[in-house]
């Protein structure tokens, strides 16, 4: 429906949706120098309940993001970003795998600058996913599993324009302050290579299409969960 009906049927916010991508945009505006964190702390307060447009949550989660997200704009620093070369901020990127499209947005592209090092990093606005004893939770895992797909395949595009593979996978988890890496795997890389065309040729050979059966999604998150024939008929009522 996103890709293929989008001008059909309407599409909608939801507040997890709308905090993510207000501070993906005040990190850039910050990153690209367009705000001090002064003024992206004055934007964040002055904007939070306008800029966001669905409050489909409760009060409490409501005010514990406003402060999670104001408290990491007073903490954050990138004065550490001195010793990179900034290759890109949102930076779009298209590229083929055997002969197949892909186009991604990278939120901070960098190579170090002694090393010459390539680092992507990804702003997060999820969960951090490691337990205390750096292990991946078992509710993280099958989001953390796609973040590294999708960074893994952005790798493509970093070895097609600049010739090398990054080295490391970062993820700026915002809410929580902290920041996650992995070093650039080669077999992870095949693997999730091989993951997206077998995904491509399912939809090819796929002639149902059946709906997405998750209540919390259909409910909460999918843009058009009052849109939907399948949910307006009752067809996720048994989840
Ligand atoms: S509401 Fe559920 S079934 Fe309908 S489009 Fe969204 S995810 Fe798919």
């Amino acid at each position: 429906m996103n890709y293929v009906l989008q001008d059909v049927y309407e599409k909608e916010q939801n507040f997890y949706a709308g905090f993510g991508s207000f501070c993906h945009k005040l990190l850039e505006s910050i990153l690209k120098g367009y705000m001090d964190f002064e003024e992206a702390i004055s934007y964040y307060q002055n904007n939070f309940y306008t800029d966001i447009d669905c409050f489909d949550i409760s009060d409490s989660i409501k005010e514990n993001y406003f402060y999670l997200g104001l408290d990491y704009f007073a903490n954050a620093d990138f004065d550490w970003l001195n010793a990179y070369e900034v290759l890109g901020i949102e930076k779009k990127c298209v590229f083929t795998f055997e002969g197949k499209k892909f186009i991604g947005y990278i939120d901070l592209l960098i190579r170090e600058k002694s090393t010459q090092n390539i680092i992507i990093i990804d702003h997060k606005s999820s969960e951090y996913p490691l337990s205390s004893k750096g292990k991946v939770l078992a509710k993280e895992k099958s989001s953390f599993e796609s973040y590294k797909k999708q960074l893994y395949l952005y790798s493509e595009a970093i070895y097609q324009e600049h010739g090398s593979y990054p080295t490391k996978l970062c993820w700026n988890y915002f809410k929580t302050q902290k920041w996650l890496s992995i070093p650039f795997v080669h077999k992870e890389f095949e693997a999730a290579k091989k993951w997206a065309l077998g995904v491509i040729s399912m939809i090819y050979n796929e002639r149902d299409f059946l709906p997405a059966e998750n209540w919390f999604y259909c409910n909460h998150l999918c843009s058009y969960r009052n849109s939907c024939d399948y949910k307006l008929m009752g067809g996720d009522d048994d989840n």
